[in-house]
Parts: C-alpha cells; sequence; structure tokens
C-alpha cells in the first residue's frame, strides 16, 4: 500500500515515510491509494476474534512491509488492551464507550498506535530523533503524552491554553514527565495551534528538529480508528440488522475512518456526522458550497473547528460525488442549550451520564430516528464526563466520581513551563531544548 498526497504534488510514499513526516511535502494530505476489501471469511470470523487478531487484520494491509508482523501484532495488542463496552442508553439506542483508554479519550487508540509505529521506526534507526508537536484544546494532549510516554527516540511537545482545560485534563498534561513536556500558554487554544503552525513553517527550525504533529492528519493516527467499529461490530446484537452510526464530529477524522471501514465491507448503516456550531460540513451538504470558518468556542470543544482537516479525505472516498456523500452521510448541528439539555434529559431518564461530545451525537441520532424509527442507532461516547465537571456536574446536582485511571495523577507535582503567545519564545525553547 503506497499513499498519494490530496494536493497530487509530491511523490506517492510508504506507510513509515507517510507516518515519519505526517504530511506531504506539498501541503497535501496522504491517502491510501487502495481500499482492502474484507473476505468474507474475515468478515464471517470477525465476530469471535479477538481485538489483537482484528487490529492485526485491518491494519495490516495499510502497514504493509513498513513494520514486520511480529512487530505490528506487538503494536496493535498494546493499542486496544482495554474495553470498548456497548452499553444500551435508551430505547433503540446503544452506546460505544470509546473512553476507557488510559486518558479516558477515544484518541488514545490512534495516539498509541501511532507513537509505537515511531518508536519502531526509531529502533531501526531509520530516522533522525522525532519531536512530536501539538497544539490542545484538552484532550488530544493527554492521549497523544500517555501515548508517547517513554517512547524512545520521540520527544513531545505539548502546548495547551493556560487556564482553559479542565483539572483532569491539566493533570493528564502536566505531570508524566521523562519525554513530554508541557507548555502552559498565556493565551487560547488557536494562538496554540497558530504557534504550532508556525513552527512546523519554519525552516531554520527544521535544520535543527525533525518536527512532526500528531493529529488526525497523520495516518498513523487516522487509520487505526476504524479499529471501534470492527469492535462495535463484534458486539453488536443483530448482524442483520447493522445500525445507523452518528459520529461527533470536529475534525472529521473519526467519521472518516468508519465510512472508510464500511467501504471495505464492514456492515454498518447510515453514518451521521453530529456537530456542534461549527458546521462547515452539514452547511455544505445542504448547499454544495463548502465555506471554512473561524472556529466558535462551544461545551464540547474538542469538536471547535472551523475548517475540518480530514473532511477532504471524505471527499475522495466519494469521488468528489456530493449526491453519493449525501447518500451515506446525514448531518446535523447541536446547540450547546439542546447538548445541555439532553445530557439532563438522558441522565433522568436513564441514569445514562453523557459527556458533552457524545450528548452531540445522542442528540443527533435521537432526531434521525424520529424521521427513521425502525432502524437501530448506535452512538460513539468520545469521553468520559469527568473530564468536564464544569458543564456536566451542575446538570446532574452531583459530582462525578474520578475513575480509577486517572486517581494514580492526583496529587502528583504539575510541571508546565509557562510560554507567552509569541513565537520566538517558541523556537527559543525549541532550540535550546537539544536531548
Ligand atoms: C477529538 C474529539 C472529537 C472529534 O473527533 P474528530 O475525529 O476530530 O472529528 C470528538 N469528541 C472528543 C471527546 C474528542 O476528543
Amino acid at each position: 500500500m503506497n499513499y498519494y498526497s490530496l494536493r497530487r504534488q509530491s511523490p506517492a510514499v510508504d506507510f513509515r515515510t507517510a507516518a515519519i513526516t505526517g504530511q506531504a511535502p506539498d501541503g497535501g494530505l496522504y491517502f491510501p491509494d487502495a481500499i482492502p476489501q474484507f473476505s468474507s471469511k474475515l468478515l464471517g470470523e470477525m465476530r469471535q476474534m479477538s481485538r489483537t487478531d482484528v487490529a492485526v487484520e485491518v491494519m495490516r494491509p495499510y502497514v504493509g512491509s513498513s513494520i514486520p508482523e511480529n512487530e505490528l501484532r506487538r503494536i496493535c495488542a498494546e493499542t486496544v488492551g482495554f474495553d470498548f463496552p456497548l452499553v444500551a442508553v435508551g430505547p433503540g439506542i446503544t452506546a460505544l464507550e470509546l473512553f476507557h483508554g488510559p486518558t479516558l479519550a477515544f484518541k488514545d487508540v490512534g495516539a498509541r498506535f501511532m507513537s509505537r509505529c515511531l518508536g519502531y521506526f526509531a529502533r531501526q534507526g531509520s530516522t533522525p530523533p522525532v519531536t512530536v508537536l501539538v497544539a490542545t484544546s484538552g484532550d488530544t494532549g493527554g492521549a497523544v503524552a500517555s501515548g508517547f510516554l517513554g517512547v524512545e527516540g520521540v520527544e513531545v511537545v505539548i502546548l495547551y491554553p493556560s487556564g482553559k482545560v479542565s483539572p483532569v485534563q491539566e493533570l493528564q498534561l502536566t505531570t508524566l514527565g521523562q519525554n513530554i513536556t508541557a507548555l502552559e500558554v498565556s493565551g487560547t487554544f488557536d494562538d496554540c495551534q497558530a504557534l504550532v503552525k508556525q513552527a512546523f513553517l519554519d525552516g531554520e527550525l527544521a535544520r535543527h528538529r525533525f518536527l512532526t504533529s500528531a493529529n488526525s492528519i497523520n495516518v498513523a493516527r487516522w487509520l487505526p480508528q476504524q479499529l471501534y467499529y470492527c469492535f462495535a461490530w463484534q458486539q453488536w446484537p443483530d448482524a442483520d440488522a447493522p445500525p445507523v452510526v452518528a459520529v461527533p464530529s470536529g475534525n472529521f477524522g473519526n467519521l472518516c475512518a468508519g465510512l472508510l471501514v464500511q467501504a471495505s465491507g464492514l456492515p454498518l448503516g447510515h453514518f451521521i456526522a453530529a456537530c456542534n456550531a461549527n458546521d462547515p460540513v452539514p452547511a455544505y451538504l445542504r448547499s454544495g458550497h463548502y465555506e471554512a470558518r473561524p472556529a466558535v468556542p462551544t461545551i464540547s470543544n474538542a469538536m471547535d473547528v472551523g475548517n475540518p482537516s480530514n473532511f477532504i479525505r471524505i471527499q475522495e472516498l466519494f469521488m468528489q460525488d456530493i449526491s453519493q456523500l449525501r447518500a451515506a452521510l446525514s448531518t446535523d448541528t447541536v446547540s450547546d442549550a439542546d447538548t445541555t439539555a439532553t445530557i439532563a434529559r438522558v441522565w433522568a431518564e436513564h441514569r445514562y451520564l453523557l459527556d458533552p461530545h457524545g450528548a452531540v451525537a445522542y442528540t443527533a441520532l435521537q432526531r434521525y430516528l424520529e424521521q427513521q424509527p425502525a432502524a437501530p442507532g448506535l452512538f460513539l461516547a468520545t469521553a468520559h464526563p469527568v473530564k468536564f465537571p464544569e458543564v456536566v456536574e451542575q446538570l446532574i446536582g452531583q459530582p462525578i466520581p474520578v475513575p480509577e485511571s486517572v486517581q494514580h495523577l492526583q496529587g502528583r507535582a504539575k510541571r508546565s513551563v509557562p510560554l507567552p503567545v509569541d513565537y520566538e519564545a517558541l523556537k527559543a525553547f525549541l532550540l535550546a531544548e537539544q536531548r
């Protein structure tokens, strides 16, 4: 399998190069040059296979000869070594809980897979020491920090907006140490993002440090997200009635992975892209005109994206044909008011606690099912509610117990490096930190 740039101005590369560089030299996103087709044998057996076996089967064609089979198996086992339960919530509505990983975020899977691939390439001596540079509004940073912790040959530098991440998120970013450094920026997430983007464009910095990103632009983070849908399928009670799937979407990496694995033959029904007020994709499917916009802040802040980077991959998958896309995908825009109303109602009626992102998906799914009452519905619960206590606790009138997986972080010393919103300060830091 090779990967071509969606701008088509750079040569195609193998998995290794795509994973190490993140983006093509022409600035395009990498896209697989073939979509593997699941054999009927694999589909027949998938529901009985172990998660690791499923992961190896799904990822092998994408990884190709870049990683030998035994290494891939180890990487997959380390990537999917926690639960992905289906939980019945209300009539006809089931949650796929993706928040049982080490940082309680669905991004754990992609971050762990990518980190272990880069770790393998570094051990082969085939890459210079890599610095992963990321900006986070909270969730990505924790998953990346945990995923890369202790990986030899990889330094991680995370920029986060001071005072704008939740207490659990800040613990996850700032208490790990080792190869993880948190830069606490006196600004907003957009400021962090702008600083990171500038660093990637800085040729002088590139001569001193090999920088790469760890967002879903990177194929090693994007592609393993297909596995969630396989794990849902393994547990889905009725193999003859695949679910409608609602995906809370920001950068559209997760949704694109679902559409991709469906194209490989995984039996899934219609997809719903559930967005908050940041909804250029729903607007596009209505009007046929795509327009990026500045992001607006919402309570589902990991989805506050005004120009989703992976949407271009979805268009490629559907061969730029909007009518095919409309047939496969519905979209919905869910306001903060509707999101909080859903959290309160689902708690009152079903004693199920949604986080704001899962609640956006739940709301969109429920609205869709009002039109299609016969279809069984699945939504992706992408984060644990404890990460958004300021929203959730006042709605349910009680504190959320901190899960065991983050309890060990409590009481640990916070270590962060303060950084002004000033590119020269970031550059000086990156040039000085030579390890
Ligand atoms: C990142 C994130 C999303 C959005 O996923 P995309 O792949 O960017 O669309 C949704 N929910 C949570 C909790 C997230 O962290």
